[in-house]
C-alpha cells in the first residue's frame, strides 16, 4: 500500500512540476523582453523623518506589469531575473531611474534628499565594472555619493571573500550610503557592523508587526535601535501600518520608518506630488 501510495503520489505531483516548469520559463522570455522593451517601472515609498514626519527620503521598488498576468511581484520575479542573468540589466534600469528622480526631487523639494536601491547579493558579488560607471553616471548629474543608498542583506556581511569589503570600502570613498536591509531575519552579527561602514539598519516588517506596548515586545526593537546608536548607524522601521507603531518606534529613539501608513509604494509622479504638497504646507505652516 505505501509503495502504492509513493507511485500514486509521484504521478500525481509530475504533471505539475512541468506546469511549473513551463510557466516559469514563459515568465523568463517575457521578463527578457519586458526588460529589453524598458517596461519594467520604478515605483518610490516614502521614508520619513520620525522627528519632523518629513518625507526626507524615497525606497525605489521595480514593477513588472505583465500584460496578461497583471502586476508580477519582485519576489516571484527577481529570483528568475537572478538565475537568467537578466538581474543586471534591470539593477542598471532602476539605478538610472533613480538617479534621474532624486536629481528632480533635490532641486524641487530637499536639497540632501536620498533614494535607496535594492542590491541582491548576485549583482553586489559580480561587479563587471557597473558601481564604477554608477560613480560616473551621478558625477555628470551632479549628485554626490550621499544621494544614493544602497540597500544590502546582512548575510553578504558574513562572505569572507575581500571583495564585499572592498566593494563597502569603494561605496564609503564615493560617499554611497550603505543599509542593511531586513535586519533581524538572517544572521545578524554585531562584529559585522562594526567592522565594515554601515550607515542605516532597517529593521524588518517581522518586528514591527509584532510590536505592542508590551515590554516584551519592545525589548527587541529598542535593543537594535540603542546598539545601532551606539555604532554611529541611523534606523529606519520597515511595514509601518499603525499610528501605534509609528508612536511605539519614535518613543524607542527610531530615526526613520516607511509603510503603508505614510504611503504604498507609488509611480515617480504620484511620489512628487505627494513630496510638493509636504513642502507647500511645511511652508505655510
Ligand atoms: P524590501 O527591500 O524589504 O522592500 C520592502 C517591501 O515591503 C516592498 O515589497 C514594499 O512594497 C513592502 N512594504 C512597504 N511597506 C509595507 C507595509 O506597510 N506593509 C507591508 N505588508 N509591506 C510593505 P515589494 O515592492 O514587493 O518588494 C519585495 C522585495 O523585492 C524587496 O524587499 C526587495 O528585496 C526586492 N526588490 C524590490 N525592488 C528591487 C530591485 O530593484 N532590485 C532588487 N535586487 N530587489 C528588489
Ligand atoms: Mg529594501
Ligand atoms: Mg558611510
Ligand atoms: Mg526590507
Amino acid at each position: 500500500a505505501a509503495k502504492d501510495q509513493g507511485r500514486n503520489r509521484f504521478s500525481y505531483f509530475t504533471p505539475n512540476l512541468q506546469i511549473a516548469a513551463q510557466s516559469r520559463l514563459r515568465l523568463s522570455n517575457d521578463l527578457r523582453l519586458a526588460v529589453n522593451e524598458q517596461q519594467l517601472e520604478v515605483f518610490f515609498q516614502p521614508v520619513v523623518d520620525l522627528a519632523s514626519g518629513r518625507i526626507l527620503k524615497a525606497e525605489a521598488l521595480i514593477r513588472w506589469p505583465h500584460a496578461q498576468l497583471g502586476y508580477i511581484s519582485p519576489l516571484e520575479f527577481i529570483p528568475i531575473a537572478e538565475s537568467t542573468g537578466l538581474i543586471y540589466h534591470i539593477g542598471e534600469q532602476v539605478f538610472k531611474v533613480a538617479t534621474y528622480w532624486v536629481r528632480r526631487w533635490r532641486d524641487l523639494a530637499h536639497p540632501d534628499f536620498q533614494i535607496s536601491i535594492n542590491q541582491s547579493p548576485l549583482e553586489f558579488q559580480n561587479d563587471q565594472g557597473r558601481y564604477a560607471d554608477w560613480l560616473q553616471h551621478l558625477r555628470r548629474h551632479q549628485l554626490p555619493g550621499q544621494a544614493i543608498t544602497i540597500e544590502i542583506t546582512e548575510g553578504l556581511l558574513l562572505d569572507a571573500s575581500t571583495k564585499v569589503a572592498t566593494r563597502l570600502l569603494e561605496f564609503r570613498d564615493a560617499g554611497i550610503q550603505v543599509a542593511i536591509d531586513d535586519f533581524g531575519t538572517g544572521y545578524s552579527s554585531l562584529s559585522y557592523l562594526q567592522k565594515f561602514d554601515i550607515d542605516y539598519l532597517k529593521i524588518d516588517q517581522s518586528f514591527t508587526r509584532n510590536l505592542t506596548p508590551s515590554l516584551n515586545d519592545l525589548a527587541l526593537p529598542e535593543a537594535i535601535i540603542m546598539m545601532a546608536h551606539k555604532l554611529g548607524l541611523s534606523v529606519i522601521a520597515e511595514g509601518v501600518e499603525t499610528t501605534l507603531q509609528r508612536d511605539l518606534l519614535r518613543q524607542a529613539g527610531c530615526d526613520f520608518a516607511q509603510g503603508y501608513l505614510f504611503s504604498k509604494p507609488l509611480p515617480p509622479e504620484e511620489f512628487e506630488a505627494l513630496l510638493l504638497a509636504q513642502e507647500a504646507s511645511s511652508h505655510t505652516g
